[in-house]
């Protein structure tokens, strides 16, 4: 029999798993306690869990971790972290230090089938999807590389989460719950690039997380051309699934806009986004492009990004400029498992 990865199963997963067993319900709230407080990767660690137990749960499962291939620091603070896998796959967590609160950008693919033509992690393809546990793992290995505890959480890094997410979503239970990492779901934010069948699935997942969607283009034809879901899903569904987001769990929704340098940043792009912004009540981050190995598209001129700004402001959109972090360890999406992975 095959072991089972203990971190990939929830609570409530792993109580019904060792009831089967014959191991009482209890022990799963001590292996949690183990496994994400205490940050136990063997079940030998477990000293308050009797010999026979531990032999036992040693024989139906294992405690999978990734291991740290790269830490990079930028000057701006944000940190990079390259991960390799078991199976020899890399991938990338950005964590970025501010104030009051450490942010994590987590993966959740190798690699993405959606192939937005400027970014980095669409250039190589799909490789496959993150486990719940390969999810979790990089927040527990940034907060034991660093020392500092996560305190928020973004669905932002390598990959389209939705495109995963029943393990996405598993993940999100482990690492919002009591006993795992504690993380309050108002701080862990899923961004999409529009997969509207998973946006209303986590708009019904019962939890008061917060939904980023990825525009970057107001015009579907400019849109598709841009990002290839939007052929698939349109705006007009996206728009209604980000509504039936809004109604179900009573969230505010965040445009991510990554203006682009002759692309998507003139001021008839910033009104067609107003009107998208003030339909959908959301608020808008500009994110200045930043250039990414292999690709043609560059970042827009300091003016084209205040026009685009100020006509925002004029349209009465609540709106903030993102500056690219970490810009010198590649911290963009994908840009550094990419250039690992090339020949
Ligand atoms: S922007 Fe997101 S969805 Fe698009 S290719 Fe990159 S990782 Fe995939």
């Amino acid at each position: 029999m095959d072991k089972i990865d203990i971190k990939n199963l929830t609570l409530e997963e792993l109580k019904n798993k060792i009831k089967r067993f014959s191991i009482p319900t209890y022990r799963a709230s001590q292996l949690f306690d183990w496994i994400y407080k205490r940050r136990a990767l063997e079940f030998s660690e477990m000293n308050n869990i009797s010999l026979g137990l531990r032999e036992k749960l040693d024989r139906y499962y294992y405690i999978g971790s990734i291991g740290l291939k790269e830490r990079l620091r930028s000057s701006d603070g944000t940190e990079k972290f390259l991960f390799e896998l078991s199976d020899g796959n890399f991938i990338e967590t950005v964590l970025i230090h501010a104030q009051t609160r450490n942010t994590l950008c987590v993966s959740t693919q190798v690699g993405c089938k959606y192939g937005c033509v400027f970014c980095a992690s669409g250039t190589r393809g799909f490789v496959r999807d993150l486990s719940p546990s390969e999810i979790t793992d990089q927040v527990l290995s940034a907060q034991k590389i660093t020392g500092d505890r996560i305190t928020n959480l973004v669905f932002m890094g390598m990959g389209e989460p939705m495109d995963n997410y029943e393990n996405v979503a598993s993940s999100i239970v482990i690492m919002n719950s009591q006993e795992g990492l504690g993380i309050g779901s108002r701080k862990i934010t899923i961004s999409t690039c529009g997969v509207i069948t998973g946006i209303e699935r986590f708009a019904r997942l019962g939890l008061q997380a917060n939904l980023s969607i990825s525009l970057h283009e107001a015009d579907n034809k400019k849109r598709s051309a841009l990002m290839p879901v939007n052929k698939k899903f349109p705006l007009e569904r996206l728009i209604e699934s980000c509504e039936l987001f809004i109604k179900e769990t009573g969230r505010k929704i965040t445009l991510e806009y990554v203006l682009i340098k002759d692309k998507n940043d003139s001021i008839i792009n910033a009104d067609g986004l107003s009107n998208i912004a003030r339909k959908l009540k959301a608020k808008v981050n500009l994110i200045p492009y930043s250039p990414v190995y292999s690709k043609s598209f560059e970042s827009p001129s300091q003016k084209a990004l205040n026009q685009f700004k100020d006509r925002l402001i004029k349209n009465k959109i609540n709106v903030t400029v993102r500056d690219s972090k970490g810009k010198d360890i590649q911290a963009a999406c994908g840009q550094l498992a990419l250039v690992k992975a090339r020949p």
